[in-house]
């Protein structure tokens, strides 16, 4: 695996390690395409600040701090500056702005919550079996492909549905559908696979499978060890293997800059 572009920083306050370590990491797994995407900078209309993002105060230094060492490890590895981000119906434009304005080279979407988050949001981490924040979930992932900003989905399996496989199954195929139509990828999350959680979920690969969308890793390091993860990435490989999944390697970066 020569590229990984889901990388956190201690900023968010629940990874660990400095930034020269994951680097460090990254090319001994020979990594030769890297890049940061800690969870985007935001601030509510009340000032609340959510507990899992890059502070709105530590953005610049966010983005300049790795551009120093993009270029102290140039000769080494391709770094590149992003975040993860989530597509709020209410506040896409100001996110995808401040993202901008501090520098950030590229989009990846994560999208951990529904209902815009705060105040009256829910996280997409928890049971449901709702087929509203089914659906809500479905129309945020989807208007993010369809926005043309994100390099990637990221873990596009991470709502915990619990209710009918029928209706997950309607609803979940629309996002492989339009990832093949937009050429948008879906990103099998190695954090997921190491930590056993509810994604990779099989049901979705399938139809990602069947659909031909295309498929890419990231490693979602919130430790400088698993900047490079090789046990995943060979269960990920399997995983691409046993589903037929259209595994398409590296993602071509879409630089936001230049929107
Ligand atoms: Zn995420
Ligand atoms: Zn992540």
């Amino acid at each position: 695996m020569l590229y990984n572009f889901h990388t956190h920083t201690y900023r968010c306050s629940h990874a660990t390690g400095t930034e020269r370590e994951y680097i460090e990491r990254s090319i001994e797994g020979g990594i030769k395409y890297m890049g940061f995407s800690d969870h985007a900078p935001f601030r509510f209309p009340d000032g609340h600040e959510s507990y899992y993002r890059v502070p709105m105060d530590m953005a610049e230094e966010y983005v300049a701090a790795i551009g120093k060492l993009r270029d102290e490890y140039k000769d080494k590895i391709e770094i590149h500056t992003g975040f993860e981000m989530e597509y709020y119906p209410k506040y896409f434009d100001e996110m995808l702005e401040i993202a901008k304005n501090c520098g950030a080279e590229y989009l990846i979407m994560g999208q951990h919550f529904i209902y815009n988050e705060y105040p009256n949001g829910k996280s997409a981490f928890y049971d449901t079996d709702s087929t509203d924040d089914l659906n809500e979930f479905v129309f945020c992932v989807s208007s993010a492909i369809k926005s043309g900003c994100f390099t990637y989905i990221a873990h596009p399996d991470n709502i915990k549905y619990t209710g009918s496989k029928e209706i997950y199954a309607r609803e979940m195929r629309k996002i492989c559908v339009l990832s093949r139509e937009y050429n948008v990828p879906l990103e099998l999350n190695l954090l997921g696979i190491r930590s056993g959680r509810n994604y990779p979920n099989t049901d979705f690969w399938k139809m990602a499978a069947e659909e031909k969308s295309p498929v890419v890793f990231g490693m979602d390091a919130h430790d400088a060890y698993n900047a490079y993860d090789a046990d995943s990435v060979v269960k990920a490989e399997k995983l691409v293997e046993q589903l037929g999944l259209n595994y398409i390697g590296m993602p071509k970066l879409i630089d936001i800059q230049r929107l």
